[in-house]
């Protein structure tokens, strides 16, 4: 679909809409073209409509998280791209032992409120970054638990644009996925255990010192490339290929961890994906074992 017609089908939008807004600032890289349309979305009810008329004009529809795992096209990215940088869409809320996050919050604003609230349970993730969305969606995690135990029930809008609520019972969490592939994730509801703020806050440090040692940090601009295969390390895996340091333009693999692509300013899309093919098919020619991708490629 040409821009203009974009535009044309989200024109009663216009007070939230940016048109060929670029996507770089907004994501974990930096680099990458613009979206043909974005949207900032003020409340649940625009946001429906929004969802609801892209689904019926076929208008391709994306949600950008923190952009922590999505590396735009130098092309950029045609249709819409959708924030929920505002609230309700970042509001937090804490009742008993349960606590309630707008999908557009940070991760570590949850952490940080779940602290405060005497709630235990997500300690470990701290320092991940991300979105409470992308962190769910993508069931985030490490060796000591995943985001996706805690979750009780998540608000969300089908493609309709309804609101649906779905259930414990009804969630799956596996392996850096979920079953949740509905366009938009609203609200989630985790349910914690009780502990001191005080206790709480040594083991946020503990995890925060854990985390800060094994991962490139000092890179402003560095994420995972590609999960871990059933068993296996992909880290390991690239490092035994070879790989350490290998780099394509302004994009390398990491002396640190090997799983990590470090991007330098003035890099493009283009040469993250090199690399990222790059390392798959030496991995794939080594081990005989096909890589699968962490970044989603938009
Ligand atoms: C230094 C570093 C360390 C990391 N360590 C870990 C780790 O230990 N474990 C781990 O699991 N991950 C780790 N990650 C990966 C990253 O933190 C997670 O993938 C993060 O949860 C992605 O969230 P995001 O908001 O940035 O999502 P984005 O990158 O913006 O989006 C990711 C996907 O989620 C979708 N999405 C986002 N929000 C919504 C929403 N509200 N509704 C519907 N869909 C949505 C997007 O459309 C996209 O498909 C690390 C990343 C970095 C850079």
């Amino acid at each position: 679909m040409a821009q203009t017609d974009v535009a044309g089908e989200l024109a009663e939008f216009t007070e939230i809409l940016k048109l060929k807004e670029p996507l770089a600032p907004f994501t974990l890289f930096k680099i990458g073209g613009p979206a043909e349309v974005m949207v900032e979305p003020r409340s649940v009810q625009e946001l429906a409509a929004v969802v609801k008329r892209c689904c019926e004009r076929r208008v391709p529809l994306r949600i950008l998280g923190a952009g922590c795992s999505v590396l735009v096209n130098d092309e950029g990215v045609p249709g819409a791209v959708l924030r929920l940088n505002r609230a309700p869409f970042t509001d937090i809320t804490a009742q008993g032992r349960r606590i309630r996050a707008g999908c557009g919050a940070s991760l570590g604003a949850l952490i940080a409120a779940a602290a405060r609230h005497g709630l235990t349970g997500l300690e470990h993730l701290v320092g991940m970054p991300g979105s409470v969305g992308g962190a769910i969606r993508l069931n985030a995690g490490d060796r000591a638990g995943e985001i996706g135990q805690f979750v009780q029930s998540v608000d969300l809008l089908d493609s309709q644009g309804r609101v649906l609520t779905r259930e414990r019972d009804d969630l799956r969490f596996s392996y850096r996925t979920s079953n949740l592939d509905e366009p938009v994730l609203l609200t989630a509801d985790f349910e914690l255990e009780t502990d001191s703020t005080d206790a709480i806050v040594k083991r946020l440090r503990k995890a925060w010192i854990h985390r800060k040692a094994s991962h490139p940090f000092s890179y402003q601009a560095a994420t995972r490339m590609f999960k871990n295969p059933p068993g296996l390390s992909a880290a390991a895996l690239i490092e035994q290929a070879g790989l350490v340091g290998a780099k394509v333009g302004g994009a390398q693999v990491n002396d640190r961890d090997a799983n990590y692509v470090v991007v330098e300013p003035g890099s493009t899309a283009r040469d993250v994906l090199r690399l990222l093919e790059l390392v798959r098919s030496r991995v794939l020619e080594h081990f005989k074992v096909d890589l699968e991708q962490e970044i989603s490629v938009w």
